[in-house]
């Protein structure tokens, strides 16, 4: 068959991209002029050192050492994006916490409650008023 189209594999993401970190740090020092303490801490504390030796003739030393991360600890944004799609999914994307109507609720909702009459009223006002008796 002729000019049949081809079919092509979906691109999905087959090459994995490692994290890495990585962080040097670098002591050195002169045995003759400060001992052990470290006398020179950035990048080129070892050329400083090997100078040093080389000017004066003095032992020095270089201790260096190199931290490796492989990964992030951080918590990846696409699940957060994952978690959403599936709360959105199951909830029909309605919010969850709205409340259905009811039918049969009544449209005034004191519609069966008797409001109390006048004469009620102020046979309570009178009761409340009454002074207490005296007892002199
Ligand atoms: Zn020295």
């Amino acid at each position: 068959m002729e000019g049949a189209p081809l079919v092509r594999a979906p691109k999905l993401p087959l090459e994995h991209v490692r994290q890495k970190s990585e962080q040097r740090d670098l002591l050195a020092g002169c045995l003759v002029c400060s001992g052990r303490t470290p006398r020179w801490t950035k990048a080129n504390a070892q050329a400083l050192a090997a100078q040093h030796h080389d000017r004066t003739g003095h032992a020095t030393w270089v201790t260096i050492a190199t931290e490796i991360q492989y990964g992030n600890t951080a918590p990846d944004p696409r699940q957060a994006d994952i978690e959403d799609a599936i709360a959105s999914a199951s909830s029909g994307d309605r919010p969850g916490a709205a409340p259905l109507p009811d039918p049969d609720a009544p449209a005034v909702p004191a519609a069966g409650v008797s409001a109390p009459t006048k004469a009620a009223l102020s046979k309570r006002a009178l009761a409340a008023a009454k002074p207490e008796p005296s007892n002199v």
